[in-house]
């Protein structure tokens, strides 16, 4: 599968015509993201969302999963829609920041004989799905690309798509922490700021607030980490029960990950979550998600892949089930003695 390299390659470019030109010709078009959307993922639906109806085209912007709270404030986000027969009549689908088809859910299935996909995204592990890709690995968030098709499509970038496309950024850089920041981050959202988004306003909704039961949930996480024997691995794990206890829901453990991979000398930080309704499990298994953060030495999106997930080298993630979490502590063990 070819990655392509940088947005200033003449590939990339070739590629962005062909995508520009695939659009202008759609009648409706369908626009998704992944389950369980991180900012990225929502900025990047909204933005794309927003510009191809100022482009004049039918579009139906779509994710499975529920809006977390914490994007609730981009406008534009209240016309995603969670009804999968709002693709009837669509004839090309935009698949944004998933790795493979099935980070969309249970409309992938519905993905497999659709006439036009365009598959944007900027995981170095994406599958290659789709007749027209345009992956980059070196753009900071799938938010950067849809930016430069906003650019080609010649759509004016108005305050609503400025701010969704900086809520991307901005969460996906980790707030310009990570090494996938670089000028061309800065130079992305001088525009973005320049066009109507504001730093703080975003900054106050996305890092303002926390709700007590988050910050009891917190405690729980912080409580629950373990230390590998040869102290490279650092382990938080989150139950049903926890959620339950403290009245939150998934989104609220988003960034919690972050503590365990701070300890001093660890490479490698994972955070078990146990999901929901694992009632269609063999057995008594239940199904799990794992989260895994590198400090930069080891290629997590090769572990997560070698599991049937993917991600990025320093943050990636897969899904497992297990009867017990122990089952997957012992693995994950297993894998810090290879560290
Ligand atoms: P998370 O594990 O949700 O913290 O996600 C970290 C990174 O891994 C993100 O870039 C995700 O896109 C990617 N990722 C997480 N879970 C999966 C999965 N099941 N398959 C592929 N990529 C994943
Ligand atoms: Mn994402
Ligand atoms: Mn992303």
């Amino acid at each position: 599968m070819e990655i392509v390299s940088t947005a200033s390659s003449n590939r990339f470019k070739e590629k962005m015509k062909e995508i520009i030109e695939t659009l202008n010709s759609s009648r409706r078009i369908f626009v998704t993201t992944h389950v369980n959307p991180d900012g990225d993922a929502i900025g990047s639906l909204v933005a794309m969302g927003l510009a191809l109806f100022a482009a004049g085209k039918k579009v139906v912007m779509y994710n499975e999963s529920t809006i977390p709270t914490l994007y609730r404030f981009l406008s534009g986000v209240d016309r995603v829609t969670h009804d999968p027969e709002a693709i009837d009549g669509c004839d090309t689908a935009v698949i944004i920041d998933c790795g493979d088809l099935h980070r969309m859910g249970r409309m992938a299935v519905e993905m497999e004989d659709f006439p036009i996909l365009i598959n944007i995204d900027h995981h170095a592990t994406n599958s290659g799905f789709g007749h027209y890709r345009l992956i980059d690995p070196k753009a900071c968030a799938s938010a950067e690309i849809v930016y430069r098709i906003i650019e080609e499509l010649g759509v004016s970038i108005t305050t609503s798509i400025a701010t969704a496309l900086y809520t991307g950024i901005l969460t996906d850089t980790g707030s310009f922490r990570f090494a996938n920041t670089s000028r061309e981050t800065f130079a992305l959202c001088e525009m973005l700021v320049a066009a109507g988004a504001n730093p703080s306003d975003v900054a106050r909704h996305l890092y303002g607030q926390y709700s007590i039961g988050r910050l009891k949930l917190l405690n729980m996480a912080l409580d629950s980490i373990e230390i590998s024997r040869n102290g490279k691995l650092s382990l938080m794990a989150l139950t049903q029960e926890m959620l339950a206890e403290t009245g939150t829901v998934p989104e609220d453990i988003d960034g919690m990950i972050n503590y365990a991979r701070r300890i001093e000398n660890i490479d490698v930080a994972v955070l078990i979550r146990e999901n929901r309704n694992g009632n269609h499990l063999a057995g008594n298994h239940r199904p799990f998600h794992v989260s895994l953060r590198s400090n930069g030495i080891v290629d997590v999106a090769a572990v997560a892949t070698t599991y049937g997930g993917g991600g990025h080298p320093t943050a990636a993630g897969f899904q497992v089930e297990a009867a017990t979490l122990n089952d997957i502590k012992d693995r994950i063990w297993a894998l810090a003695d290879t560290l």
